[in-house]
């Protein structure tokens, strides 16, 4: 797992965030909640090695993160699709820089469509899709760089509310099928809870962690909680 001892944040003479203490453990869902501008995204670009903090440490598996992390894939609320490749053609980046044959990414291409619902669109171009299929393209080509943590800031903020929710709920469902460690910042206490293993609650700024709540369900919960709302869906 990842772990945050003592991090914390400044811009010059702003502190953004300060004394984060965490431990992420492998496979684990953490949701990230708190005010506007607490801090949550500078966490976020801190495990991803984007910035580095200006106090404390971010391990990965007891060996401190300095530079960019490979093995973490960064979701935001911009899909940053290439419109001139078709659904397959993105998912295709990352295994192309890998270096697979054709055979391999054409089989991978076709367990990653089928792992978030896209089956079928492959030869679609990102323009031809909606807002929710564009997300699940772009998970998909995150996934095909194999992370082994997931850093989601609000990446469905510009989904409706139900769109937002079913994502979601996949994104849960993704994470638990492929044990994946998962930071997911949310402004939705409801949803936060929801999804989470255990959420982190943000104090105002500068932010730190106020504390962390245990969720004691059991881990298919989300689907549980969730299915009263499915005929929304
Ligand atoms: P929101 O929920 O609105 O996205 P947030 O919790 O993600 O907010 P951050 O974006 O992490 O908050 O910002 C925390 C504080 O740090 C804010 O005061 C912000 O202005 C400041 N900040 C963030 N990034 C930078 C930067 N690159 N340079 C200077 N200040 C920054
Ligand atoms: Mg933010």
């Amino acid at each position: 797992g990842r772990s945050y001892e003592g991090v914390g944040k400044s811009f010059g003479a702003l502190k953004a965030v300060t004394d984060i203490n965490l431990i992420v453990n492998e496979g684990e869902f953490i949701t990230l909640v708190g005010p506007s501008g607490c801090g949550k995204s500078t966490l976020l670009n801190m495990a991803a090695g984007i910035f580095a903090p200006t106090e404390g440490k971010v391990f990965y598996r007891g060996a401190p993160v300095s530079a960019f992390n490979r093995k973490v894939g960064y979701m935001t609320q911009s899909d940053h699709l290439l419109h001139w490749r078709t659904v397959a053609g993105n998912i295709a980046v990352p295994l192309e820089i890998a270096g697979m044959t054709k055979a391999q990414i054409r089989e991978r291409i076709a367990e990653l469509l089928d792992l978030v619902g896209l089956r079928g669109f492959g030869d679609n171009y990102p323009n031809e899709l909606s807002g929710g299929m564009r997300k699940r393209c772009a998970l998909a080509r995150l996934l095909a760089y194999d992370p082994e943590t997931l850093l989601f800031d609000e990446p469905f903020a510009a989904l409706d509310a139900q769109l937002r929710l079913k994502m979601q709920v996949e994104v849960r469902r993704i994470a638990t099928q492929l044990r994946k460690s998962i930071l997911f910042v949310t402004h939705d206490l409801d949803e936060a809870v929801a999804l989470a293993d255990r959420c982190a609650i943000f104090t105002s700024r500068p932010g730190t962690i106020r504390e962390v709540l245990d969720i004691p369900l059991p881990r298919d919960r989300d689907l549980f909680h969730l299915r009263h709302n499915q005929h929304y869906i």
